[in-house]
């Protein structure tokens, strides 16, 4: 059972797993990472209720099941190499940090991202690597990626990163279309997508050269 003291408005593992979060090693990762450490002094008691909140900067962090759902249809591996596109509060990297090889995640938000490794550092998850740019154009430096992760809403699937995905690999994030939005799972199999929607979203814009331009 999570154990998710001090909190108002608690996520308990009955929720996730009645929401559909069955994957252990996810349900064990938001076990092991304290939510309350990236959120403002004055969100702590709010920060474990199953609601986005706000970071800063117009930004927020997702809330626990979204994460927990995005977590779950990667599919993860300690061998994967993954791909993350808005680092945020640094909360949904920290999770995959625990479930993964290593992280490279991008923030268009310097202060976002300066603040997300600060967190990252003291409570000693090593195996992320910050970046600060556009993430819409990827990271070609480290690709391919095994799995990447798209944390704010596209009208598309941005090529540079669908390039920059391994054979076989795959990725989530969310898609805006008539004005509505879905999670989306795509897996890259013999170089095409296959792509798959999985619940609504309600995401802040990905903003960028091959995002939303505002
Ligand atoms: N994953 C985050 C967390 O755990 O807190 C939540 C991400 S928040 C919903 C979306 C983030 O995407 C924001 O911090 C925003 O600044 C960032 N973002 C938007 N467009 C971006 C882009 N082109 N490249 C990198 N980050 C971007």
């Amino acid at each position: 059972m999570i154990n998710f003291k001090n909190s108002i408005g608690r996520v308990t593992e009955q929720v996730l797993i009645a929401k559909g979060i069955t994957d252990k090693n996810t349900l064990d990762a938001l076990r092991k990472i304290p939510r309350e450490k990236f959120v403002e002094e004055s969100l702590k008691e709010l920060s474990y209720s199953d609601a986005p909140l706000p970071i800063g900067y117009n930004q927020t962090i997702s809330s626990t099941y979204t994460v927990a759902l995005m977590t779950q249809s990667l599919c993860l591996n300690k061998s994967h190499k993954i791909l993350e596109i808005g680092t945020g509060s640094g909360y949904q990297a920290a999770i995959l940090s625990m479930l993964c090889m290593s992280v490279f995640t991008i923030e268009r938000i310097r202060n976002l991202s300066l603040k997300a490794r600060d967190i990252a550092g003291k409570l000693n998850v090593h195996n992320i690597t910050f970046i600060i740019g556009d993430g819409t154009i990827g990271f070609k430096e480290y690709a391919p990626y095994d799995r990447i992760l798209v944390t704010a809403c596209s009208p598309d699937v941005p090529e540079a990163l669908f390039a920059q995905l391994s054979e076989g690999g795959i990725m989530v994030m969310p898609l805006e279309n008539g004005g509505s939005q879905n999670i989306f799972v795509i897996e890259k199999k013999n170089g095409k997508m296959c792509s798959n929607s999985i619940a609504p979203a309600n995401f802040v814009r990905l903003i960028g050269k091959d995002g939303f331009k505002s």
